[in-house]
């Protein structure tokens, strides 16, 4: 008996259910990756996250071999063509079962039923496992046994079950006996995908987010133990590394998110699920990515272009290019905002509360349509994922779940009082900005001829952007 486990977005080897199961029932393990260049481009996938996985998938390999698992990576192009792909993969060598881990998004729903139905006509059945959340989306229900749609009550369940059923190591230490008997002839090697022109991966990218299964744990350990205590009193200022930056990992499954919260819970014990525990709050976290997952599973819709709250679809946002362009090319005149932007489009990462700012500021001062910019996030960010990133945008936006109520909008100025006080964020990304001092930083145009030394005027004004998104909002709730 011959498995064969579909990779996706499951990139690691061990805390692999997938993995994990097919070692034990089968002497014979292989593993497929589908390279679906095709497919992401229409997710408009960024090419740092891209080079992630590339350089990712090569140490995947090795350590996959080390388990006596062959790792054969295809070029796939759509997920359209994965279904007959598999299938000639399973009868060439053989393959009597074939495993992976559940994806919740709309279209991998749709592509996997598609495999499933095909395999089926060869008598093979595809298992799924479900080790992308730490809690499967259906074992939270409230009590109608209906999902949640907003995350404090959810999260008190989801802590319950974890707590019930706290994640241990599993057991990854066993071998396959063999790979493939037959390698399939278009696999590709793995040196030529790192070596295309387009994916320049430079030394920087490489220190900056290392791809082995011991770089990342390492990571994630150095901040599990020395920041986590003081995460709530620091995740909030994106000059100082206060948050663990493990999303890219999470993203692409190099890390899951049960090996998250067991390293806290080796590290702390279960005093670290407690509110009063600096890790309880990263082990939130956690659970709000868990929660965007299960919003997914549960409201299809959002993962089809359409508000969590079905009315606003209706929302008359302003389709403004030039607003759109300034704010993507960190020309609004709100430092705070163009430091962020500069910064995403540089790294192609953003710290959470600048992701919140900058979204803030272009959903209720701009008033642009959400969907433009959850594209245009997906298109810069190494840690791009659906899930989390249109959860966000739809919280920023207030059309999604736990909505941010409309009439509650970031000032952008005291925000960035307040998080970067003496401006050392924003003199990074906007080095013009240099001179001005503590005070001044947050709102130059008031202290300088801002244009002479190479900045903007503000493109919007604060009240008045702010009073017009509020009646804007007024008027469209009162009319339903
Ligand atoms: P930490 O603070 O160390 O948190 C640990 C982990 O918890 C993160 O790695 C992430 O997996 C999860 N997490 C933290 N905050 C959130 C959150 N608000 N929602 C869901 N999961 C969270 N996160 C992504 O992973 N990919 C995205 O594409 C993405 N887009 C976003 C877009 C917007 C508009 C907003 C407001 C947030 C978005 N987030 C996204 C959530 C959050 O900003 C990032 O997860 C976080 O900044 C990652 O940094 P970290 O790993 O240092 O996080």
């Amino acid at each position: 008996m011959s498995a064969l486990v579909w990779l996706r977005t499951d990139l690691r080897s061990k805390w692999n259910s997938a993995i994990d199961y097919a070692v034990v029932n089968h002497d014979s393990v292989t593993a497929v990756y589908f390279i679906t260049k095709e497919q992401w481009d229409t997710y408009n996938l960024s090419s740092c996250k891209v080079a992630l996985i590339y350089q990712r998938l090569a140490n995947l390999q090795k350590e996959l071999a080390e388990r006596n698992i062959e790792l054969q990576i295809i070029e796939g192009s759509l997920y359209q063509a994965l279904p007959e792909r598999l299938k000639d993969i399973c009868t060439t060598n053989g393959v009597t079962h074939v495993y992976c881990n559940a994806e919740y998004e709309w279209d991998e729903r749709q592509r996997d039923l598609a495999v499933k139905n095909i395999l089926k006509e060869i008598n093979i059945p595809l298992a799924m496992f479900h080790d992308t959340c730490l809690v499967k989306p259906t074992e939270i229900m409230n009590l109608k046994n209906e999902p949640y749609k907003v995350f404090t009550p959810y999260f008190k369940r989801w802590l319950d079950k974890t707590l019930q059923q706290l994640p241990g190591v599993p057991d990854n230490h066993k071998a396959s006996d063999t790979g493939l008997r037959k390698s399939a002839n278009d696999s590709i090697p793995i040196d030529s995908l790192l070596k295309t022109d387009e994916m320049e991966i430079s030394e920087q990218f490489s220190t900056n987010w290392p791809t082995t299964a011991a770089q990342i744990t390492k990571k994630m350990n150095a901040f599990i133990i020395e920041f986590a205590p003081a995460y709530p009193k620091n995740r909030d200022i994106p000059s100082v590394e206060g948050t663990s930056k493990v999303s890219p990992y999470l993203s692409i499954g190099a890390l899951s998110p049960a090996q998250c919260v067991f390293h806290v819970l080796q590290e702390y014990g279960d005093d670290a699920l407690s509110p009063d525990h600096g890790a309880y709050t990263w082990v939130k976290e956690i659970a709000w990515r868990d929660f965007y997952r299960y919003v997914m599973y549960h409201f299809p819709h959002v993962s089809r272009g359409l508000p969590f709250q079905k009315y606003y679809q209706h929302f008359k946002w302003e389709s403004n290019q030039h607003h759109f362009d300034a704010w993507k090319a960190g020309k609004t005149g709100y430092p705070i905002v163009d430091a962020a932007m500069n910064a995403l489009r540089e790294t192609g990462w953003m710290h959470n509360r600048l992701r919140m700012i900058v979204a803030s500021f272009y959903c209720k001062h701009l008033l642009l349509p959400w969907q433009w910019a959850e594209d245009y996030f997906m298109s810069q960010l190494i840690d791009g994922d659906y899930a989390s990133n249109n959860g966000g945008w739809q919280w920023s936006a207030s059309v999604g779940t736990d909505a941010a109520p409309y009439f509650r909008i970031f000032n952008p100025t005291t925000q960035s009082e307040r998080f970067d006080p003496k401006g050392e964020f924003i003199k990074t990304w906007l080095p013009q900005l240099e001179h001005l001092s503590a005070k001044q930083i947050h709102e130059p145009s008031k202290h300088c001829d801002v244009q002479r030394i190479g900045y903007v005027l503000p493109i919007v004004e604060h009240k008045a952007s702010v009073m017009r998104t509020k009646e804007q909002f007024k008027g469209f709730l009162a009319a339903l």
